[in-house]
């Protein structure tokens, strides 16, 4: 990568070129006309601002956000917008180019765009998160809106945050534009099964796996969670309707293991009561990296990204791997996992539940007609299942990996969009 046009620091960080190595790959393999290939390797557009909040104690702090659009071919930008410690411009960039290629796989109307706000959420009071908002909502504001970039929950967000974004956004244009942001609360139009779409897209895929393996789903199915905030626990609650036993789970701060499975309602009183999870007392603690190589049937890293890797890829026991998080695998420790014959659903399929639901969410915004929970989850099986299916085709077509099919199915059909409409000027 040679473009002296662009800023360094966008294309340096590790998850950034983690991601380039992935789309190279995939380019390599699909023959991809080389002109579009570059396109991709770049975003469309980035802006970096800074954030003045004024805290608690009366001083101003100045937070860095940023937010990135990478393509817009196939319609407004999509993506959501993170609150982390480790949040860049880069990581941002390589978030922003997932969700370009996420939105593409399940040919949605929508581009890619990712934002993100270097703070630590949990130490900041529900004031300071709301002035963060507000101002970085105005930073952004003319980068946003219904038909240009809808930002959306991530990472240290919820819905919460996308009423502060909705109203700041509505108060700079005199009106209520509930359409510009997604995974709002039901009273200013978010969709009934917005909260948990992530991890039911998760376990729908899962189901998907499974049954293309012909491995049944039922209480002797053990599944371990790593992650448990809202894709993780909502994804480890799904499996467990469908009858999976789920017998490890994590956050930051470790994890708990019990082999004859966990008792998910215990562990939600737990943590309502302020407990944190790896002292309850049911199971035993267990580190994270032990739990991620615990032997079980389905593994969800539903963290943060990067947690498999070279160094521990031999040690994963699981027969599928399913990617709540975005890019938790590392682009070495692919080849591993795929000799080890462990069935990976790659992130852009896996965790797509969450856009796929923004976009239902958008789409009954604009018609201003609601559905109800049944008829968003039907669909979101039935777009799950047939771009699984789709991902299985391209696979015995170009005989790769799930990651790379899952690209390659992506690819070919943005870069189409792209040929279509040309080159401009
Ligand atoms: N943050 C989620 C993701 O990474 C959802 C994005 C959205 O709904 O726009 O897929």
């Amino acid at each position: 990568m040679n473009n002296e046009l662009l800023n360094m620091e966008l294309l340096s960080g590790p998850l950034y070129q983690n991601a380039i190595r992935q789309l190279d790959l995939a380019c390599d393999t699909m023959k991809l006309d080389p002109n579009v290939a570059a396109r991709l390797k770049y975003p469309k557009r980035a802006l970096i601002v800074s954030v003045p909040v004024r805290m608690d104690d009366g001083h101003i702090k100045v937070f860095e956000g940023y937010r990135v659009q990478h393509n817009m071919t196939l319609g407004p930008g999509k993506g959501g917008i993170r609150y982390h410690p480790s949040v860049t411009l880069s990581e941002t960039a390589a978030l922003a180019m997932l969700m370009t290629l996420k939105c593409a796989l399940f040919g949605l109307p929508l581009g890619g765009a990712k934002g993100g706000v270097r703070c630590n959420a949990n130490h900041m009071s529900r004031g300071e998160k709301q002035r963060l908002t507000r101002r970085y909502t105005t930073e952004i504001a003319n980068f946003i809106g219904p038909d240009k970039d809808i930002p959306a929950p991530d990472i240290g967000t919820d819905e919460q945050t996308m009423a502060w974004m909705m109203d700041t956004y509505s108060q700079l244009i005199g009106f209520a534009i509930p359409g510009v942001v997604t995974g709002k609360p039901l009273e200013v139009g978010g969709s009934l099964g917005r909260t948990d779409s992530t991890g039911q897209g998760v376990a729908y895929s899962v189901m998907c796996a499974a049954k293309h393996l012909g491995i049944t789903l039922d209480k002797n199915t053990t599944v371990v969670v790593q992650g448990y905030g809202k894709v993780g626990a909502s994804a480890a609650r799904k499996m467990n309707k469908i009858g999976c036993t789920i017998i490890g789970a994590s956050d930051e701060n470790g994890g708990i293991y019990n082999p004859k499975g966990l008792d998910l309602q215990k562990i939600s009183d737990h943590l309502a009561a302020k407990n944190p999870l790896n002292t309850f007392p049911d199971a035993e603690p267990v580190t994270n990296s032990e739990l991620l190589e615990l032997k079980c049937d389905v593994l969800i890293p539903a963290a943060v990204e990067s947690q498999i890797t070279e160094k521990n890829a031999a040690r994963i026991k699981c027969k599928i791997l399913a990617e709540g998080a975005n890019s938790p695998t590392t682009q070495e420790a692919d080849p591993i996992l795929y000799d080890k014959g462990i069935f990976l659903i790659p992130d852009i399929l896996a965790n797509a539940g969450g856009v796929t639901v923004s976009y239902f969410e958008w789409v009954q915004g604009l018609q201003k007609f609601f559905w109800d929970e049944k008829e968003v989850n039907n669909r979101l099986w039935n777009i799950m299942s047939d771009t699984f299916d789709k991902v299985i085709l391209t696979q015995k077509e170009f005989k790769v990996n799930m990651r790379l099919s899952a690209l390659i199915s992506s690819i070919r059909h943005l870069s189409k969009a792209m040929l279509v409409r040309g080159f401009f000027p």
